[in-house]
């Protein structure tokens, strides 16, 4: 593994058993599980901030929790740091999972509703023995409040959540995380339940965190908008999968995958003359695992499949600098320019 990345992931996979038959199920039939992450392969760099953007259901937040080991794998391998840590013990993990850390989509769902700002803070820091006495805790106290912008710090120390805004919920939550000196942190959808006008004060304290802190992120979403906003890179997920991974501009500007590109031909653009080229996909994602095992799991809906898309599962090939596409359409030896 490189000196430069946090986390590799290996072919991890978490499949849920479908209510089918138990004898088809003892025998693994893929067709008796659906397969919410499906063979998913990728590192992150130390400081960076890579992307998953799909569609609702598409197994990004399994994907986070089988990392933090939230939820077991059912296949695969998780380096934290060149450490393999998807088979350790939750003892052993222990250390690991400080410094992996989540944010969760609802900052009002994630604090506790009877405990202060301070005494939420204050619990991490007990919990995790990050001070010796009171005015130690204090002290941290401030300066966490200070780093997520809530100040004037006193102004917030003794506030329950009921009457912070959805932003100020998520810089506590953010605090809350800060304050373990992660070296990963997931978040997941962190923005999408706030009011777009706050959203990008948040985005800001991420990549603040990252500047001084050389924090790595995922960042789950369905948004491009902020993804192309916040990330270096960006993979694309749909059904258990990525698609296409590669820097954030190349696959906003030049996207490969045909799901890739009817996602960003979606994306509204604020000029009402524009033209607009929507690029349709058909149909609905396939809940029977029988429509993608062995095939494309796009290939039902894409716009642009052929028949071999149906006969085989496309392989992860190199496309471009840095970017990887999962699709026959791309692969220059099967479609000669
Ligand atoms: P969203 O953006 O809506 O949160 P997502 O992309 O994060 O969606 P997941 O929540 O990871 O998607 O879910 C992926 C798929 O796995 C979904 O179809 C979901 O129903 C299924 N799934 C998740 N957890 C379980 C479980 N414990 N048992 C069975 N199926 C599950």
């Amino acid at each position: 593994m490189e000196e430069n990345n946090i986390l590799k992931i290996e072919n991890l996979k978490k499949y849920f058993p479908l209510r089918s038959g138990l004898f088809s199920r003892l025998a693994g039939k893929e067709s008796s599980f659906f397969r919410a992450v499906d063979d998913i392969s990728f590192k992150v760099g130390q400081g960076e901030i890579l992307g998953f953007v799909g569609e609702s259901g598409c197994g990004k937040s399994t994907m986070s929790r089988t990392i933090l080991k939230l939820v077991e794998p059912t296949a695969g391998r998780v380096y934290f740091n060149d450490t393999r840590v998807d088979s350790m013990g939750k003892s052993a993990f222990k250390p690991y999972r400080r410094k992996m850390q989540m944010i969760f989509q609802d900052p009002f769902g994630s604090l506790n509703p009877r405990r202060t700002v301070s005494e939420t803070l204050r619990q991490t820091i007990r919990i995790h023995k990050l001070a010796q006495d009171k005015v130690q805790e204090d002290i941290l106290i401030k300066q966490t409040l200070a780093e997520v912008g809530l100040m004037p710090v006193d102004e917030y120390w003794d506030k329950y959540p009921a009457l912070l805004s959805g932003g100020q919920l998520q810089r506590v939550s953010i605090g809350r995380v800060l304050i373990l000196q992660p070296k990963l942190v997931i978040a997941d959808e962190s923005v999408s339940m706030l009011d777009v006008s706050v959203r990008i004060g948040i985005l800001d304290l991420l990549l603040k965190m990252r500047d001084k802190y050389g924090i790595s992120f995922i960042y789950i979403t369905h948004d491009l908008i902020t993804a192309r906003y916040i990330c270096d890179r960006i993979a694309i997920m749909y059904l258990g999968k990525i698609l296409e991974i590669g820097p954030t501009e190349t696959i906003i500007n030049h996207p490969c995958h045909p799901y890739t590109q009817a996602l960003i031909s979606a994306v509204p653009v604020p000029d009402p003359t524009a033209e607009i080229h929507e690029l349709p996909i058909r149909g609905y994602v396939p809940t029977t695992p029988e429509d993608t095992i062995g095939c494309c799991n796009f290939a039902p809906r894409c716009p642009k499949r052929k028949n071999r898309c149906r006969a085989k599962e496309p392989e992860m090939i190199q496309v471009g600098d840095g970017h990887f596409a999962a699709c026959f359409l791309t692969d220059k030896d099967l479609n000669p320019i």
